[in-house]
């Protein structure tokens, strides 16, 4: 059902103090403009940073401090153990359970580890489809690992590109696509909403097509984890990987989630690099022969946990355990179609929104395509404290993260924007 929104500010101001999620915008830091908090749309490529993560990292620089190597065993947090701390709400944020996700390193380097165990190329099978236009870091970390196989990317990286004239993909073609290169497909490797256009793609629907040809599911959910809720475990989903500082507000560079199917993760025999840390805590010193990887997500940890990448993520994910993805989306819902309403009253300015109008095929974000004055517009919101980003050609992306964002800031946009007009 649509809902019925009103152009004037008071029907912000009424949404915002009925909002449920409101009491979240003051868990986090904004940065400033001439002395005020400036508005934030960009938490698609680095989430704000909470309040409260000053103190989460205190405590760990404090044990480290009083207690040196004790604090693989003591203190409030044993170290030896941080990568699991994650693990609850993590799953919950992906719709998996516990023991398919785990949190390391960072998420290209996560994407070539699942690779590495779930792209098992054969001279019959070995091509990897993806969508064209992917972000860059995949692009690269697609390409790299088929020539590191021994494959030409001219051959074995098939694209998916919008059909003629159009900028978004529709499912059927995806499906039409692995269809049609069926016994030579290994994987089908989706990013879970496009960084660029927004689209949400058919998660399920992507893994059954990739499923009746025998081949690998695996998705890079960067701008999904924290923004709309998934059900990887359900849908049946091989592998995937996400970064943990856009939409789950973890800081630059911090620890990246990745889940394995239960169906992979408890398979100790499959093949990866391995390291202590992804090796049976039972056994890892007992200097045996020989690699015993913990029979779940975790036996691909590699190295010992990066309690300084991950202690921002610990202290992010507890406003997700308090609210729930469920909360989060109803919010976000509401947020973007109100963004998407107010633009619509636009019309001497020419953009093109080219997000899907679909909700149930974007998160947060619109993407709004300027034929003209994109950058001009974007520096203007900027001058005037308000954060998007811009995209050549002529791409602004607003996200109305729904933990920190307001109806009333999105009325400020609009507002901003209707000046241009
Ligand atoms: C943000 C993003 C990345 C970034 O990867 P890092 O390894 O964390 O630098 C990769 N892929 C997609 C789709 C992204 O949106």
């Amino acid at each position: 059902m649509q809902e019925i929104f009103h152009t004037d500010a008071g029907f912000a101001e009424d949404a915002d103090q009925k909002d449920a999620l409101a009491w979240c915008k003051q868990q986090f830091h904004f940065p400033q403009h001439n002395g005020k908090d400036a508005i934030y749309f960009c938490g698609n490529s680095l989430g704000l940073q909470p309040i409260h993560t000053k103190q989460a990292i205190d405590i760990e620089l404090t044990t480290w401090r009083d207690m040196a190597v004790g604090g693989y065993f003591g203190g409030a947090n044993p170290w030896l153990y941080y990568q699991d701390y994650m693990r609850p709400v993590m799953a919950g944020i992906v719709g998996a359970k516990e023991n398919e996700v785990t949190v390391m390193n960072t998420l290209t380097v996560n994407l070539h580890l699942m690779m590495l165990s779930f792209y098992r190329p054969t001279k019959q099978r070995y091509r990897i489809i993806m969508e064209a236009g992917a972000f860059p870091s995949d692009q690269y970390a697609v390409e790299t690992m088929v020539r590191h196989h021994g494959f030409d990317p001219a051959d074995a990286v098939v694209e998916v590109h919008p059909a003629d004239g159009e900028k978004l993909l529709r499912t059927p073609d995806i499906i039409d696509v692995i269809r049609q290169y069926g016994d030579s497909v290994a994987l089908v490797l989706f990013g879970g909403i496009s960084y660029y256009t927004g689209q949400l793609y058919d998660i399920a629907a992507i893994t059954a097509a990739a499923h009746s040809v025998h081949a690998v599911a695996g998705f890079d959910l960067a701008h999904v984890a924290g923004n709309v809720p998934v059900q990887l475990h359900d849908w049946q989903v091989d592998f995937a990987v996400w970064c943990s500082y856009k939409y789950l507000n973890a800081g630059p560079g911090a620890a990246g989630g990745v889940f394995v199917h239960e169906t992979h993760a408890g398979n100790t025999g499959m093949q990866r690099l391995g390291g202590w840390w992804g090796n049976d805590e039972k056994t890892r010193f007992k200097m045996e022969k020989g690699f015993v990887p913990k029979p779940d997500a975790g036996g691909w940890n590699i190295s010992t946990a990066q309690v300084f990448n991950m202690v921002a993520l610990k202290a992010s994910l507890e406003l997700f355990g308090k609210t729930g993805m469920q909360a989060i989306r109803r919010k976000s819902l509401r947020l973007t179609a109100y963004l998407e309403y107010l633009l619509q009253q636009l019309p001497g300015l020419s953009f093109e929104i080219i997000t899907p109008a679909d909700s149930e095929a974007r998160g947060a974000q619109l993407s709004l395509y300027f034929r003209e004055k994109g950058r001009e517009i974007h520096d203007r919101m900027i001058a005037n404290g308000i954060i998007v980003d811009y995209r050549e050609p002529g791409v602004i992306r607003v996200a109305p993260a729904p933990l920190y964002c307001s109806f009333t800031d999105v009325y400020r946009f609009y507002e901003l924007l209707k000046g241009f007009a």
